[in-house]
């Protein structure tokens, strides 16, 4: 069974391999529908736009699955040292890589953002499931992590409604649930940063786990020969300089990878692989020099490298 629909600002796919009924199926999609409306920052009427609009002003009562992942998120700043940060909005929202008034902002424009972009002054009660940005201004943005959030869930339910093989593609980011009903593991391709969407710089072997994608070319654009992507570093509100192009995480579980893979490529490959070591998750970094670098854990997923692309050259490490 195949289904396809959008949500989380993207086309999200999912193919399972055993039967389940169209009523079901459509409540789960129903679910990842729901959940958007939740958590997108473009809707005006979701939870989030609500705490954001309320910033300095008053708290606001969320459902308890905000609270899940305002908490997550939380916890993703302080082990990366606030490299993954979601109150990163203001600055996303200058910049608005990828929209129509994408631009460079001044030194002054960011300088008076500096003080917003704190995951310190997210107020979270869980007794009352409530939340409250501390200073006016601030907004956070949950494009670094609720695709992977909708897709842990989205999984369980359809573990739970007996579906023991599948794979989930949310634009891009995957899970898979088991192996192929063949026996064999789901493989999937690692998008090229520097080709066309679906070029692959290679594939890698997955069951039962998530593969995802922090990159350069998901959303950018270029003046005077610069390019200037979505990947904001918190600390300086600027495109991430860290000399990465894109770099990959697999695990078990997506939201982590996806919180992750977004800090991972802000921290650079250094930083980042002790953080990946750290947090148990195998990770592949491909970087602007042409280089390469995959944990032994990720090769061991039955890495297969493509050969005619720049960045296949080498593998460091
Ligand atoms: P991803 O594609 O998962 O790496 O997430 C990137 C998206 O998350 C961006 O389009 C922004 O909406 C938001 N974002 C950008 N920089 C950060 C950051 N340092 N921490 C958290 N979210 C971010
Ligand atoms: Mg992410």
């Amino acid at each position: 069974m195949e289904k396809i629909f959008y949500a989380f600002g993207t086309v999200n796919y999912i193919q399972i391999e055993d039967e389940i009924s169209e009523d079901k199926m459509d409540g789960i999609i129903k679910t990842a529908l729901a959940l958007d409306d939740q958590l997108s920052v473009f809707k005006p009427d979701s939870e989030i736009a609500k705490i954001n609009n309320n910033a300095g002003v008053k708290s606001v009562k969320v459902s308890p699955n905000i609270i899940t992942i305002l908490k997550q998120a939380c916890y993703y700043s302080e082990i990366s040292q606030g490299a993954f940060d979601i109150t990163i909005k203001p600055a996303v929202q200058l910049w608005n890589v990828g929209h129509k008034e994408q631009r460079i902002p001044t030194e002054v424009e960011l300088d008076a953002l500096k003080s917003w972009v704190d995951y310190q002054s997210i107020v979270i009660d869980e007794i009352e499931n409530t939340v409250y940005l501390k200073k006016s201004g601030q907004a956070i943005d949950l494009g670094g992590i609720a695709k992977g959030y909708a897709q842990d869930l989205i999984k369980e339910k359809l573990v739970n409604a007996g579906v023991t093989s599948g794979i989930l593609n949310f634009g891009g980011s995957i899970m898979t649930i088991g192996k192929k009903k063949n026996g064999a593991v789901w493989r999937v391709g690692i998008q090229d940063p520097l080709n066309k969407r679906g070029k692959s710089v290679g594939t890698i072997g997955l069951k039962d786990e998530s593969l995802v994608t922090s990159a350069v070319n998901e959303r950018f654009f270029k003046k005077d020969g610069v390019t200037y992507h979505h990947i904001l570093d918190p600390h300086t509100l600027r495109p991430a300089q860290s000399g990465v192009l894109s770099v990959t995480a697999t695990g078990g579980s997506a939201m982590e990878l996806d919180a992750l893979t977004t800090a991972l490529f802000v921290l650079g490959m250094k930083k980042g692989i002790d953080l990946a070591n750290q947090m148990g998750i195998d990770a592949l970094y491909l970087l602007q020099n042409g280089e390469m670098y995959a944990t032994n854990g990720f090769v061991s997923r039955d890495f297969i490298l493509q050969t005619n692309n720049k960045n296949s050259g080498r593998i460091v490490g």
